[in-house]
């Protein structure tokens, strides 16, 4: 059976006072029987790092730049994230692709590098409301995963998936359990196309997991645990769903 994986995304929330606060009320919440880890701002990943040193939570960044190194002002290199013990980035976040254009092979590229310097990137796909609306999620969440599968080959198996249907990100608007383990199966299809490892893989789901859904979500056959954005804010809040999936 596989393990639960619980991952908070802070988004561009927080201060070094609130993060203080949130990271002890964490640790005195767990340890729970889940892997746990929280993706937080840049400037926040070095006092992170040694706040949670030798915690059962891991830490790590929300995006990374996919070049190792050079004139790229303003972006992070996934060797500054080793650096500081960052364990998962994630990439292709939607409002990555979104608000800051990543394509499909950039989201890849950015999944290879984070691998080669031995981070496990968190690979987000998910379709807008009108796509679903249009009957085309299938589409749109195996041609996002096909460029990762395509440009990693075999590696595929390292990485972790999340399925995060847009409309469903920081809407309050919940996928239903049977929507969510739809394409979960889906995916760990296309997987399993790719890697005999696909059954060892984690699929995570996000998109308004909070406390009082995220049992039933859990619950379903494919999906692996939760990439959680607003409810990560909270301790109790995280606490609980960390709980959930325990
Ligand atoms: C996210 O940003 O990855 C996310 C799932 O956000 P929320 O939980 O707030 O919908």
């Amino acid at each position: 059976m596989r393990r639960k994986l619980v991952v908070g995304n802070w988004k561009m929330n927080g201060s070094r006072v609130a993060n203080a606060d949130l990271l002890a009320e964490l640790k005195a919440a767990g340890p729970w029987n889940a892997d746990v880890a929280v993706c937080v701002p840049f400037p926040y990943i070095g006092e992170v790092a040694l706040s949670l040193q030798g915690e059962a939570i891991a830490w790590g960044a929300q995006d990374c730049s996919a070049h190792a190194s050079g004139a790229y002002t303003g972006e992070v290199a996934v060797p500054m994230l080793a650096e500081f013990g960052c364990r998962y980035v994630i990439v292709g976040h939607s409002e990555r692709r979104a608000l800051h254009g990543e394509s499909d092979q950039i989201v890849a590229e950015k999944a290879r590098i984070a691998l080669a310097h031995k981070l496990v990137p968190i690979v987000c796909v998910g379709e807008t409301l009108a796509e679903r609306e249009g009957e085309q999620t299938d589409a749109v969440v195996k041609r996002q995963l096909s460029a990762v599968i395509h440009t990693l080959g075999h590696c595929i198996s390292q990485v972790v998936v999340a399925y995060e249907p847009v409309w469903a990100i920081g809407t309050g608007r919940t996928a239903t359990p049977d929507q969510a383990q739809a394409v979960h199966a889906l995916l760990r299809k296309q997987l399993k196309a790719a890697t005999e490892r696909a059954d060892d893989m984690k699929i995570l789901y996000g998109g308004s997991v909070k406390a009082d859904n995220a049992a039933q979500l859990f619950a379903e056959a494919d999906i692996d645990g939760g990439l959680i954005g607003g409810a990560s804010l909270k301790a109790a809040d995280f606490a609980a769903v960390c709980r959930a999936a325990s």
